[in-house]
């Protein structure tokens, strides 16, 4: 009987150390460092207050927690990384501190696993020891959910690889070391058959970042991270490529279900860090004579939204046991991946608008980080692909193998099994 939500008391002693250290070391960070490519940008000044931060995390053998031994991670696997996800998941700065950002992460794995010797020196080790910062830009501005529409080209000319095209939403384009850009090869079949991925080095001849967009409400424009891009005539050699050509989408694979995953991790931290706030402040403000907590439709608040926590809680990391049972993205683990994909914004709404809401005028202003957690609900609904794609996903997987009736009535149609029931037990009937 292998069903057990106990957590291994090594283990936990880790767990906790991880709480106190991101609570006390780290979550200041997020009250200092606003600008959205602090936590990622290793020229900016957060970099150096995390620098000693992130060398306690490698003594305490917590570094690329993600990674197996081979990459110079603990080896965890995908539950422990799910509890560990979750306090990461408290502090924008957290999974920097412990070598396990996006897009990285997903970036040194399709690295790792498809990239030439030369190419694992010269970018991989970096990445894992957290000097550099990478980029993966795949959705253009014409089309983000159906690369059918793609159309930024690679062409072979000679032993170089030239692009052509326009690339959206690149995040960390602007401080990035090489960006990982998915180009059609071959315009003749279709778009997942003839893409290729292709490693551009930064300040490559050719490529123009445009302006830096920002998510989320931004005075000045080029304030954000996220990068449109141009690519004109932009040259690089033939051995720039990560994987063979034409089978971009296959490495793309490799990558995006791990990166789905782990934010759905992270995102039961932020839950765990909005219900906290909505519980000390129900025990704390009167109205009307008693407290928040006393009335029953505030108690209606705080029990669906335990429970709804604990449930998303409980389907990411049985997404994540699946994920170490197979050791790969199985069709059973995609169906999870996708499911948990679908209703973490959905989750995150409910929770965080709770959590606003009882705190009033209060938790509408810029004094609690309640409306930065806002601005998650619409981007988990977005990055990594939406949630309308996940859930054709998921419906697909669940009805593949299911037959269609008979007839015309059902195969539970009642008349015809009580027919065969009543031949069953008709010794015992009259
Ligand atoms: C914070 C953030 C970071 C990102 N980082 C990166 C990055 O680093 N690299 C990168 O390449 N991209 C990145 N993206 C882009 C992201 O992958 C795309 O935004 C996403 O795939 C959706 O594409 P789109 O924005 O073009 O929306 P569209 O594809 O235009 O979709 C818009 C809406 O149309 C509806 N829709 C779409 N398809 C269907 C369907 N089949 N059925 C029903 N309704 C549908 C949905 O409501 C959807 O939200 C990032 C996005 C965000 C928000």
């Amino acid at each position: 009987m292998a069903w057990d939500f106990s957590t291994d008391p090594d283990f936990e002693q880790q767990l906790e150390w991880m709480r106190k250290f991101v609570a006390e070391e780290i979550e200041p960070l997020d009250l200092v460092f606003r600008s959205p490519a602090a936590p990622f940008d290793p020229a900016s000044p957060a970099a150096k207050a995390m620098a000693p931060l992130k060398q306690e995390v490698k003594s305490k053998g917590l570094w690329a927690c993600h990674l197996g031994p081979e990459l110079g991670g603990g080896g965890f696997g995908q539950l422990k990384l799910g509890l560990m996800n979750e306090i990461l998941g408290r502090s924008r700065f957290a999974p920097t501190v412990f070598g396990t950002q996006a897009p990285d992460t997903g970036n040194a794995e399709i690295l790792a696993r498809f990239g030439s010797e030369e190419q694992k020196q010269k970018y991989l080790q970096p990445l894992l020891d957290g000097e550099i910062v990478s980029c993966y830009s795949m959705t253009e501005p014409q089309a983000g959910s159906d690369p059918g529409q793609f159309t930024c080209r690679a062409r072979l000319d000679g032993n170089e690889w030239v692009l052509d095209g326009e690339k959206w939403f690149a995040s960390h384009a602007c401080i990035a070391e090489f960006l990982i850009v998915m180009a059609i090869s071959d315009p003749d079949v279709k778009v997942h058959e003839g893409s290729t991925m292709i490693i551009v080095p930064k300040g490559t001849p050719g490529m123009e970042i445009i302006r830096n967009t920002a998510v989320g409400p931004k005075d000045e424009i080029d304030e954000g991270v996220h990068g449109y891009i141009r690519f004109t005539n932009c040259r690089v050699p033939e051995n720039s490529r990560l994987g063979p050509a034409g089978e971009g989408f296959k490495v793309a694979q490799s990558r995006l279900g791990g990166g789905r995953i782990h934010h759905a991790m992270r995102t039961v931290g932020m839950l765990n860090k909005a219900m906290e706030y909505m519980k000390e402040r129900v025990v704390s403000r009167q109205t009307k004579g008693e407290r928040l907590a006393d009335k029953q439709m505030v108690q209606e608040k705080i029990a669906d939204s335990y429970t709804q926590i604990l449930q998303f809680r409980l389907h990411v990391l049985y997404a994540a046991w699946l994920l170490d049972r197979d050791q790969s993205y199985t069709r059973p683990v995609r169906r999870e991946i996708s499911a948990i994909k679908a209703a973490m914004p959905g989750v995150l709404q409910d929770v965080v608008y709770r959590a606003l809401h009882l705190h009033g005028s209060l938790g509408m202003s810029n004094e609690t980080p309640l409306m930065d957690m806002w601005q998650y609900v619409p981007e988990m609904g977005i990055v990594d692909g939406p949630t309308e794609v996940h859930k054709i996903v998921v419906a697909k997987d669940i009805l593949r193998d299911v037959k269609p009736s008979d007839g015309v009535f059902p195969s539970y149609h009642t008349p015809t099994q009580r027919e065969a029931a009543r031949a069953k037990f008709a010794a015992y009937l009259d």
